[in-house]
């Protein structure tokens, strides 16, 4: 196991100050065990987080009836995303430890429309909040209806 993996949760992580309700985000979907919404500095247009309501740091302690429930919302988000983006193309991308480059220390599953090969970089460039808001709302419009 790597040396630097982070093996306690931080309460003050922004994620979980997400959940608390302490800071602005925009909402695709929300259910008793996750929540999804659209990544600050998308890696592609249309990229979308699924967190559980475990506080968790990453695979390692996520317990099954939460892996299950990021999945199924994942399922909900990406049949959204192909609709919305119109790319049949989503990438599931999750990392595990800061050794694999993982930011944000509450385990978080991400849904990004694009192909391998054309991936933008990781955590770079802030997304115009207007858009993210638009984006939010289409999704969401899907999966409620
Ligand atoms: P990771 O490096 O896998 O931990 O990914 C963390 C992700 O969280 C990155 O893709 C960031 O762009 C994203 N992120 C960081 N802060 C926020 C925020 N306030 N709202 C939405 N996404 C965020």
């Amino acid at each position: 196991m790597s040396q630097d993996k982070q093996t306690k949760y931080d309460d003050n992580n922004i994620f979980a100050k997400m959940l608390n309700g302490d800071i602005p985000y925009h909402k695709v979907f929300e259910d008793d065990k996750t929540l999804a919404f659209m990544d600050i500095m998308p890696q592609a247009k249309g990229h979308v987080l699924v967190i559980p309501k475990q506080k968790t740091c990453d695979l390692e302690d996520l317990e099954p009836e939460y892996a299950a429930a990021v999945l199924m919302t994942a399922k909900k988000v990406m049949q959204a995303q192909r609709q919305v983006f119109e790319r049949e193309g989503i990438i599931q991308m999750q990392l595990n430890g800061s050794e694999a480059g993982q930011t944000v220390f509450h385990y978080h599953l991400h849904l990004i429309p694009s192909n391998i090969h054309e991936l933008g970089k990781h955590a770079v460039e802030m997304a115009d909040q207007k858009e993210l808001a638009e984006q939010a709302k289409q999704l969401a419009a899907l999966i409620d209806a």
